[in-house]
This record gives C-alpha cells, structure tokens and sequence, in this order.
C-alpha cells in the first residue's frame, strides 16, 4: 500500500528499510544472474516506449508494483554492460563499492557550488583526484577537477587554452570580429569526436579543427603536426592548442607524446592530453610509460568510469592552469557571494550545481586498494594478450592493429571469402543477434575491423576463450555465400 495516498512527506522509514532491503536482494540476483541475460537487448526500437502509459499516473503506485514493472519492461530493455562478454566499444563495468557510492551520493543530494554547499564533495574531490594523480604517476603540478564525461573535460581543456591566449574571447565573444583570425587546434584524423564536439560547441567551426595524419600503428605524426602549423601560421591562422591521444578509440594506439611536446614548446601552444581510456593503465607500474611525456602538457583528461571500476559518470581532468579554467567560466552572482577564501567548484565549468562524484572514486580506490585495481587492469591486459596469441597461430584470423592495452583489432581472414568486409561484418552481426557476446567494429586502412575490449570486473579466461569459440564457430558455419 502506498502510504503517500494518505499523507505528505516521503516514503516511511519502515517502507524505505522494506524495500531497500529487497533492492539491495534484487542487484545481488542480477549480479549472480548477469551472465544469464543476452549481452544486447533483444527489444526491437519502441518495444519500451510502446509498453510504457503516455502519461504519468494521478495517484502514487505502491513501489513493489513499481519495482515488478523493473523486471517486466526495463530489464529485457537492458543492454548489460557489466556482462563480461561485452567487448564492444570500451567495455566497463561497476562495482559494488561504486554502487554503494553513488546510492550515499543520492541520499545527500549535495549540490556542490560553493565549499559552503558542500564540504565533502570539494574537499574529498580534491583528496581523491591527489591520489589517484599519484597513482598515475602524474607530476605535482597537475590539480584535478571531475566532470560528467571526458567530452565535457577536454571541452573545458580547450576553453582554458583558448582564454589563455589572452584575445579577450569571454569579453567579446568570437562572432563580429575583424581583429580575430581563425583559431586552430590540432589533434589526430583517429582522435575521439568529443574533440570536435568541443571545438563546434566553441565556436571555433570545423574549420578550427585540423586532423593529422596517424602513422602505420594509428599514431598521430608529429612531423605532420609540425608541417601543419608551420603552414597555418603562414597564412595568418592562431594555433593553440593540440590535444593527443592515448589510447585511441579505434585502436588504443598512443600518440608519441614526447615528440608532441617540443612542437606545442615552439609554438607556445597548449597540450591537452586525451587518456580517457588508458589513463587507468598508467597506475600499473609496466604500463606507467603510457603517458611518459605528460610532465609537460597541459591538461590530462582520465575517465575511471571507463576501466575503473566506478559507475558512469566520473571524468577527470588534470589541469595545470586552473586559473585560466576560472577565468574562462567564472561567474558569481550576488546570491551566491561567500567571504570564505576556499575552492568554490562551481567557478570551474559551465555547471552551477555538481553531483557528489568523488565518493564512489574515494570508495572504489579505498575498497580496492591500489593493488587490486592494478592486478585487475594487469588481467585484462594478459587475457588481451592470450587473445593476440590466439589469433598470430591462427591462419583463419589476423590482427590489424598492434595490440595495446586490453583491446584487440582483428578480422576473419578466411580463405576463399570474397567479401571479407561483408564476412566479418556478418560474423559481428551474428555474434551480437546471439545474445552471446557483444562486439563492435571500426575501419582500418579500409578494411572492416572487429575490435574486442577486455575491461569487466568479471572478466576471465574462460569468457575470453568463449568469445573465441563463439567467433570459430560463426566463422565456419557462414552460409556458402558469404565464403
Ligand atoms: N576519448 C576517448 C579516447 C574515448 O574512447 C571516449 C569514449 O569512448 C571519449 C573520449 C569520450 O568519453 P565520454 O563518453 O566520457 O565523453
């Protein structure tokens, strides 16, 4: 019985212990039944939307009812990323110890603004993202700041690379302006599109947005980068800021750093450094090279959401000019004056209120401890390597990108296939339609691309072994046609 119909207020305690208990029941059964659910959802478009009332009912519902609609129409809605046979795009997943973060994150409910609206999220934030900055063996000089998702940080990064350049941009604004030639940045043509995103959302155009060529393992080519500049300044053009890569998206390559370096020196231009992937690799000490060159750029963005075990939304930026994050976005109206000399975090980005992010991280690292997130992203990489293993013996399979981190780019290669592209795409779409597996694809060197990410908590070796039984399997039993 919903209590509500009678009386104001929220639900009652011994309601809210009723039926947190049982939620708490419910995310321990789907964790022990995940592998028991197909990896993509089998809805069809609308299947959902079809089902649900097109308008909200009158009178409250008793949550049980609610919670039996969950089971009805959410879950079969569900594609499961925790699964550990979700290796499309990059596979994460949560943990317990974020879970339980983000359910005390919800209960307070902090809008974090001001330090006076909330104590524990700016100073635990700022606790956190110190540890995990050592973590990743970052430099001192860097501070941190979370945001939603790395867009939204590297959107951020160029806009404090851009204030920097001192044209006066939040005064006068870009449009109407004869004094303002175009403003360039840099990043490579296998770059994610969150950095041309930021760049549209800017207002630099596209046309601020030059892409470099990538070299033959994806890697953007400083001698192109430097070619590109050197021509963009020769007509008249500003370039400010290159944003490189580690861990690309297609095939986690890693851009050479230190060879970007000098040429963003000699050009006194910003370096921002997109390592929302494999910025978690660099708390293993083998990997920690990975961002070797960092010391000297200006911004690092790192997504824990991603292979950290956090629930999505947790991105951070590392910054060594949070006065010109400031400058660009700071903005304090009169209701919102405070005489305390602390971090007010919303003078860093265009949110006013921030969720209480920092802490599922602080909870995830604590619960782990550094040495348990470092064997798992270890493990992830092993399996990653069992897997390139499996396909160099293979004369059925090739890899078509070195393999780093815990992702691996490869395809059929099967003899007497017209159409390998067609092929591998089909052996995809099978794999996927099966509720087995999930993978994605991207297109190297014009060739069709199975890519296979390696980063759940309940990963092993049998569901990497079972990825490639799925793959043998589909590979032979193509219908003639497609062989
Ligand atoms: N950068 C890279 C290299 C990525 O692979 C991704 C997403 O996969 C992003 C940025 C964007 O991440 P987000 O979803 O946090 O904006």
């Amino acid at each position: 019985m919903n209590k509500n119909k009678d009386s104001l207020g929220d639900m009652s305690a011994a309601d809210f212990r009723r039926y947190g208990y049982e939620m708490i029941d419910r995310i321990a059964d789907y964790f022990e039944r995940l592998e028991d659910f197909p990896v993509l959802s089998k809805n069809a478009p609308n299947d959902l939307k079809n089902a649900l009332p097109a308008s909200a009912p009158f009178e409250g519902e008793d949550f049980g009812e609610i919670l039996k609609d969950v089971d009805r129409l959410i879950l079969p809605a569900v594609t499961h990323w925790n699964h550990p046979n979700f290796h499309g795009l990059f596979s994460t997943s949560t943990s317990a110890a974020g879970i339980f973060g983000e359910m005390l994150s919800a209960t307070f409910d902090m809008k974090a603004m001001l330090w006076r609206t909330a104590p524990a999220s700016t100073e635990l934030e700022e606790v956190v993202l110190d540890w995990l900055r050592q973590m990743m063996n970052l430099d001192a000089g860097f501070k941190g700041i979370i945001y939603d998702t790395a867009s939204v940080s590297t959107l951020h990064a160029i806009a404090a690379a851009r204030e920097g350049l001192n044209l006066r941009v939040r005064e006068d604004g870009m449009s109407g302006r004869a004094d303002l030639p175009l403003l360039r940045v840099y990043t490579s043509e296998q770059a994610h599109s969150s950095v041309e995103k930021a760049v549209l959302l800017l207002g630099l155009g596209q046309k601020g947005l030059r892409k470099i060529e990538t070299d033959e393992q994806f890697r953007m080519r400083p001698d192109k980068l430097r070619e590109a500049i050197e021509e963009d300044k020769a007509n008249g053009f500003i370039p400010f800021c290159v944003v490189a890569t580690v861990g690309t998206t297609s095939t986690a390559s890693v851009d050479p750093i230190e060879e970007i370096v000098p040429v963003c020196k000699e050009n006194v231009m910003w370096l921002h450094v997109d390592a929302a992937y494999a910025g978690s690799a660099a708390i293993v000490p083998e990997l920690q090279n990975c961002l070797k060159g960092c010391e000297r750029a200006d911004s690092v963005v790192t997504n824990p959401h991603k292979w950290l075990f956090t629930p999505f939304d947790l991105s951070v930026l590392y910054c060594r000019h949070l006065d010109l994050l400031k400058r660009a976005f700071s903005l304090v109206p009169e209701y919102l004056k405070t005489n305390e000399t602390v971090t007010n975090q919303m003078d860093y980005g265009i949110q006013l209120g921030r969720r209480f992010r920092a802490l599922k991280l602080w909870f995830v690292i604590r619960y782990f401890g550094q040495n348990g997130l470092i064997d798992r992203i270890r493990e992830h990489c092993r399996l990653a390597k069992l897997l390139e293993s499996r396909i160099e013996k293979s004369d059925d399979w090739e890899l078509l990108a070195p393999v780093n981190f815990a992702l691996v780019c490869f395809r059929s290669c099967h003899k007497n296939v017209e159409d390998l592209d067609a092929f591998n795409e089909n052996l995809m779409n099978e794999i996927n339609a099966s509720g087995e597996a999930y993978l994605s694809h991207t297109k190297l060197n014009d060739k069709f691309t199975l890519r296979l990410s390696i980063g759940s908590i309940r990963v092993e070796e049998r569901h990497i072994e079972k990825i490639w039984g799925l793959l043998n399997q589909a590979a032979q039993t193509k219908p003639a046609g497609n062989r």
